[in-house]
């Protein structure tokens, strides 16, 4: 008997994503920093206390924005946790910087704070965090560090929406902070993202990057009489097609997180007996942190187990998948690397599980998916 795939993720449509992208057709406004742009960027700054939320085509737009922002020039170096995704790195490889990685946490993905001091220079300019799984790094320690040395941090909350730091958004804590919407998040426009812009003196200067280097947002609002390229930017912005899907996603923010939870909830208890044998870990959550189920990730014991299990989970049609290998280590930056290993990076690159996780996945098969591991282990 063969069962139904189960897939590793699926875009949900939380219901009213076709009436609002019919509504942007309809008023045939479709370029970016309209109504519904407008919307979305409205609820982000209500919900989360955000000073200033530029909607953008993807979080990857957001982090070269930040990059332009900080005026990150060549010489200039950014630490970052080496195991995150390519863009983090990129956008301030793309100025010229030089990358110091920071190795992982042991008991979680996310970058070891207590490692970061020991990375600065004087050529240092800024932090980047990545919130891993949506899971806080301990912002009073990276804060603390950059109050001291001058530094300016940037939140890499790609997978961070709705997660909370001692009660603080993530993204409203340092000086900017980048959202993804990307089709695998909690939140999807297919391809979105968000800068938050909480430094108040980068405000001003952020609209005109996103603006290709024109005064044009200010000129819309009536503030100068004409636009012209004032600095450098980009096209950063997403259409209002892109904004009206996004809109109808924000407006379920809470049902959608509430079933996410749920989900992420039923595999913690399904594989309880794997923790408590210590065939896998559990992902860790720590005090400070929120968890907004972003993902549900087990820790294997060597890559070969992680190998056997997810060939054990695809023969039974599910399709679990690993997720980074450490950016120090890369075919791309290992030559520019100072040469430290990094071995908690490592440890995730080899042994990191990802089950599947969407708003439309029921009990049943997180239940068979849990089951399955439960065998594979009882073999
Ligand atoms: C998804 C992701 C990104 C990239 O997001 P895009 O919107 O696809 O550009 C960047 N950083 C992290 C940590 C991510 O998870």
């Amino acid at each position: 008997m063969t069962r139904p795939i189960i897939p590793f993720n699926q875009p949900h449509l939380s219901g009213k994503e076709q009436e609002y992208i019919l509504a942007a057709v309809a008023e045939n406004k479709l370029s970016g920093n309209g109504r519904f742009t407008k919307q979305c960027q409205q609820l982000l700054q209500e919900r989360y206390g955000f000073h200033r939320v530029l909607l953008t085509t993807s979080c990857t737009d957001a982090l070269e924005m930040s990059a332009l922002l900080l005026n990150i020039a060549p010489g200039d170096e950014v630490i970052m946790p080496s195991y995150t995704f390519v863009s983090t790195a990129n956008a301030f490889v793309l100025r010229g910087a030089h990358i110091r990685f920071a190795d992982s946490r042991t008991d979680h993905p996310g970058m070891d704070e207590a490692s970061v001091e020991a990375l600065i220079t004087p050529r240092t300019k800024a932090i980047v965090v990545v919130h891993y799984a949506g899971v806080a790094c301990d912002m009073d320690i990276i804060m603390d560090i950059v109050a001291r040395h001058g530094l300016k941090v940037v939140e890499d909350a790609a997978q961070a929406i709705d997660s909370f730091y001692k009660g603080q958004a993530l993204g409203g804590i340092g000086h900017l902070g980048a959202f993804s919407f990307h089709e695998t998040k909690n939140i999807q426009c297919g391809e979105g993202g968000a800068l938050v812009v909480n430094d108040r003196e980068l405000a001003k200067r952020a609209e005109i990057i996103w603006e290709k280097g024109t005064n044009r947002a200010a000129f819309w609002r009536g503030e100068v009489d004409k636009y012209n390229w004032v600095d450098i930017g980009s096209s950063f912005l997403p259409s209002e097609i892109n904004a009206a899907y996004l809109f109808a996603q924000l407006e379920q923010l809470e049902n959608i997180q509430n079933q996410r939870r749920a989900l992420w909830q039923w595999y913690a208890d399904g594989l309880r007996d794997s923790f408590r044998d210590g065939h896998l870990s559990a992902p860790f959550i720590p005090d400070f942190a929120t968890n907004n189920a972003h993902m549900f990730y087990v820790v294997c014991r060597s890559l070969d187990q992680r190998d056997g299990l997810l060939a054990h989970l695809k023969a039974a049609g599910i399709y679990a998948v690993f997720h980074y290998q450490s950016l120090h280590a890369s075919p791309y930056y290992t030559k520019q690397h100072d040469g430290r290993n990094l071995p908690q990076a490592d440890r995730y690159s080899n042994c990191l599980l990802r089950l599947p996780l969407y708003v439309g996945l029921g009990k049943e098969e997180v239940e068979r998916i849990c089951q399955t591991i439960r065998n594979h282990f009882e073999q």
